[in-house]
């Protein structure tokens, strides 16, 4: 034990928190899904707690672990119409979700030398990660006017790859305009062509089937569709548990088959894993199986009611903002905000930042402008009418001050970039031009001053080609994640 005076760790742990968004109160709209329901909060706050030295590398050994796993699992499947014959395991969340659907069809095809996929291009990047570390080509197609996967091109798609196809992707909802796809036409194209067919419902999974059952209209997307071989629904999302946790469902066991890694190759214990961790704790699933049977289906119900009164609510007032616009119909909890010529999405989401509301931007692509995300939570619905007040004073002040403009002798050598091109010292002065580098920050020190405003970080960014935006934030998060050498022992 050192003998420096330091405050009790809880005071220590609160003031490191100081500049985190806030997971409660539902003014955080991207990240964090709350509830608002603080019993069940600290029930499954406890459970993480309680069960954070658990290790699911063996069920065996912590059969608590198997039988929540499997509780989970069933919860789920019943939620998204689960055939009798249904099997699932539970994740670390949706990317590990898509990342094992893609691997394990690319595995039940040991005969493909050129795996590929088919996704609408709407599809998470998750599954752009998945082609990156599985080889797995991503074939991405074009969504049509409403935002949703364009049957006719897909189908074409699926055509030319020809026996490489080994998966077809769909979202329930996409997250970047909270639409589902035409999931019966996809998964027939897919049968009818002999491949699986997931439908990512990380962030619709748990919501979704609750909005149906209130009456809300949607396209058919779980299992009662023919084809649909596996879903992804996130629990730390809609299921409003703590985070750490996804449902990967396939539709039988001899489709799941190839998810599974076991190892004899060396003298420990014959290694089985069903998921990519091997150690792994057992908290985040205990606090997953403690808020679902506390919430339970009658309370997941009133959620969702709660939820879509809020998005309802929310997508009436924006019809009365100008210089606003709901970019697609919510089919679920998700809302894409648009603007006119007036102002400019970055500048919104800083004047909301500057109101204590944290929405989320989202750049451009496809020829498609910017737009401004949000994922509503059911503890937003008190909340609405100050958040519309916000919103519409933060896009009143960002049509006075008028859409952000890159200078065009910047924006013409932004273009001009090859990442592929740049060091490390070139990376420095970007994020320094950029101001992701503070003026007075020594980059040696990994030191770097964020700027409050971001709506020219974000303008130029967005003029960025896609593989250069990834290159600069890719050497920006480098830069972050510096450890201080003076920090390490005594913070
Ligand atoms: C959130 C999300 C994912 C990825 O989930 P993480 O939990 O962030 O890893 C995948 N797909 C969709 C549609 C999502 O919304």
């Amino acid at each position: 034990m050192t003998e420096s005076f330091h405050p009790p760790m809880g005071e220590r742990l609160a003031a490191l928190r100081t500049n985190d968004l806030p997971v409660h109160g539902g003014r955080t709209l991207a990240y964090v899904y709350d509830s608002g329901l603080a019993e069940v909060d600290r029930v499954a706050r406890e459970a993480v707690a309680a069960f954070s030295g658990t290790n699911g590398l063996d069920p065996t050994a912590f059969p608590s672990l198997l039988r929540m796993e499997n509780d989970l699992v069933a919860f789920a499947a019943g939620l998204v119409d689960g055939p009798d014959t249904v099997v699932g395991s539970i994740t670390s969340g949706g990317t590990e979700s898509v990342l094992l659907a893609v691997q394990s069809a690319r595995d039940a095809r040991p005969d493909v030398e050129h795996p590929a996929m088919v996704l609408p291009d709407t599809a998470h990047a998750a599954f752009h990660k998945a082609a990156h570390y599985f080889g797995v080509e991503a074939v991405s197609v074009p969504v049509g006017a409403d935002f949703r996967a364009d049957v006719a091109a897909t189908s074409a798609a699926l055509d030319r790859l020809g026996d490489r196809a080994v998966l077809l992707v769909a979202s329930a909802p996409s997250y970047a305009h909270g639409v589902i796809d035409p999931v019966t036409d996809l998964a027939a194209l897919a049968s009818s062509r002999g491949l699986r067919c997931h439908v990512d419902a990380c962030i619709g999974g748990w919501v979704l089937p609750y909005a149906a059952r209130l009456g809300r209209a949607a396209a058919p997307w779980t299992f009662a569709v023919d084809g649909v071989t596996s879903i992804s629904m996130d629990l730390h999302k809609y299921a409003y548990a703590p985070k750490g946790t996804s449902v990967l469902l396939h539709r039988t066991p001899a489709l799941r088959r190839a998810q599974y890694f076991a190892s004899a190759d060396w003298p420990g214990y014959t290694m089985l894993n069903s998921t990519m961790q091997s150690t792994r704790s057992g908290g985040p699933l205990a606090g997953a199986w403690a808020a679902v049977q506390s919430i339970g289906d009658g309370g997941y119900l009133d959620l969702a009611r709660e939820v879509f009164e809020a998005v309802d609510a929310i997508a009436a007032g924006i019809a009365d903002i100008p210089g606003l616009h709901v970019v697609a119909r919510p089919d679920s909890t998700l809302i894409a905000l648009g603007t006119d010529e007036s102002c400019d999405p970055f500048t919104i989401c800083d004047e909301m930042s500057a109101r204590d509301w944290y929405v989320q931007p989202q750049m451009s692509f496809a020829g498609r402008p910017a737009t401004i995300h949000l994922s509503v939570s059911a503890a937003t619905r008190p909340h609405v009418p100050e958040f519309l007040t916000a919103l519409a004073e933060a896009t009143a002040v960002a049509r006075a001050a008028g859409p952000v403009v890159v200078d065009a002798a910047i924006a013409d050598f932004v273009a001009a970039l090859d990442p592929a091109q740049l060091d490390d010292a070139e990376f420095d002065g970007l994020l320094a031009a950029a101001g992701l580098l503070g003026a007075d920050a020594d980059p040696d020190e990994g030191e770097l001053a964020l700027p409050t405003r971001m709506a020219e970080v974000n303008a130029l960014l967005d003029l960025a080609a896609p593989r250069l935006r990834e290159a600069v934030l890719i050497a920006f998060l480098d830069r972050l994640q510096r450890p201080q050498p003076s920090r390490g022992t005594d913070p």
